[in-house]
């Protein structure tokens, strides 16, 4: 049950496991496992949301006019940040990212694939529409401490068929890290390999960035750098390595904070964290930096396993195209049960805006980012039929929950999504954050 463990079987009795090591490793090495549920469990699943999001407008959006009036017009973060879709490592907790500072993404294991304009436009767009339009100045890459996903990279059998539709697909990104470390560190123990693994994976991904041409170019130029990052919550670090750089310093600083007033204080929260995570949630946001989750509904640490990427979006189950989301998917629903899909829309969402803009028939102006807000053409049609009359910033705000909806319906096309629907044990959860006025609303589908 635990991510830190293994992955289940996609069907019982079938193809041979071909993750078996791990499951060895946890026989020989039982680990504590389950950690009690989050005090928020016996609250119905949506209001817990209403309550996070109502804490966060009096204790913090409504306190600070000065940090959040500026925003309301754009964002212009400093940062784009990748970390692990993991509930227990949001980068705007353990680094204290403050709301219009960090464009993030978040994906199973914090991977960058290299440039591929039809495998990977899940990050492509993101990354592209961060470095080209936002013109952020450093890219950060994070791996974690007990990475579920870097735990099934090692313990994968390349020989064996998969019995994934999307998670083997998506962590052998990371190959070339377990290669080196299967070479140089062939007799350490499997756990210590993990360790090493997921800091060599961020290299690759780090290495990966620079395959894509607009990265490329910014760094050559030199207005764009390359930081790698590892938290380890076990026992409670965060180091981050090259280049030296006031950026890194305010990444160091701001988790020393949390770490003092956060970590250290409340060992109630993340002591039981350490042994594995069983998040009540799968949250899906935007990569928008003004719109983390974690704080505007005040998710805890261990609460939501969270995919962020351009405009929240889902795609429908495609095996060749969308291994990024379908990989987080399928962990957070056969791996990690969690009961709950929300996807968040937003106010202001640039890759909404992307998306009606769109001149039907007219060539691509990016590589990534037009491909990526189709997903949500559906939406855009009903739209453009209802609301036709209707001014293009108000019709921009009908897509961005229309859109929530077209997700929603897209994740009924994944059959383990479809067959917990069926039988119940899971929900599925629209949202809209809106950060001009202060609102937030959900629905149930
Ligand atoms: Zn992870
Ligand atoms: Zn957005």
């Amino acid at each position: 049950m635990s991510s830190c463990l293994c992955l289940p079987k996609k069907k019982e009795g079938t193809a041979k496991p071909s993750i078996d090591s791990t499951t060895t490793s946890v026989v020989q090495n039982p680990k504590p496992t389950q950690p009690p549920p989050p005090p928020s469990k016996g609250m119905d699943a949506i209001e817990r949301l209403k309550v996070g999001f109502q804490k966060f407008k009096t204790e913090v959006y409504d306190k600070k006019p000065e940090l959040f009036e500026p925003l309301k017009a754009g964002q212009a973060p400093k940062y784009m940040v990748f970390a692990c879709a993991d509930s227990r490592v949001c980068p705007s907790v353990t680094l204290g990212l403050q709301p219009g500072e960090a464009f993030t993404v978040r994906n199973i294991a914090a991977m960058v694939p290299p440039y591929d304009k039809t495998k990977y436009t899940g990050t492509g767009s993101a990354i592209e529409y961060a470095v080209c339009a936002l013109k952020v100045e450093v890219l950060v890459v994070i791996g974690h401490s007990c990475c579920g996903g870097i735990r099934a990279l090692l313990s994968l059998n390349d020989s064996a068929p998969h019995n994934f539709h999307f998670v083997e697909d998506w962590v052998r990104i990371g190959s070339p890290a377990k290669t080196k470390v299967q070479k140089e560190h062939a007799s350490v123990p499997f756990d210590d390999q993990c360790s090493i693994l997921e800091k060599e994976a961020v290299n690759v991904s780090l290495a990966n960035l620079k395959t894509y041409p607009f990265v490329k170019e910014r760094l050559a130029k030199g207005t764009l750098k390359l930081v790698g990052g590892h938290y380890d919550f076990v026992s409670g670090k965060f180091v981050a390595w090259e280049p030296v750089i006031d950026a890194v310093e305010r990444l160091k600083s701001g988790f020393e904070q949390f770490k003092i007033e956060v970590y250290d204080k409340k060992p109630e929260l993340f002591e039981p964290l350490k042994s594995g995570q069983t998040p009540r949630y799968m949250v899906f946001a935007c990569a928008d930096s003004r719109v983390c989750p974690s704080v505007t509904l005040g998710l805890l640490p261990g609460e939501a396993f969270t995919v962020r990427n351009i405009a929240a979006m889902v795609p429908g189950y495609d095996k060749t195209k969308y291994t990024g989301i379908g990989s987080a998917i399928e962990y957070a629903v056969c791996a990690l049960k969690v009961q709950v899909l929300v996807v968040i829309g937003h106010s202001c969402c640039g890759g909404i805006r992307a998306l009606l803009s769109l001149q039907d028939g007219a060539p691509d102006n990016f590589h990534f980012v037009e491909d990526w807000v189709k997903i949500g053409f559906p939406a855009k049609m009903k739209v453009k039929k209802e609301h036709a009359s209707v001014p293009f910033d108000d019709q921009c705000y009908i897509l961005e929950k229309e859109a929530v909806n077209v997700s929603l319906e897209n994740l009924k096309t994944y059959p383990f999504v479809k067959e917990g629907l069926a039988n119940g044990t899971l929900k599925l959860v629209g949202g809209h954050y809106n950060f001009v006025k202060g609102e937030f609303l959900t629905w149930k589908v």
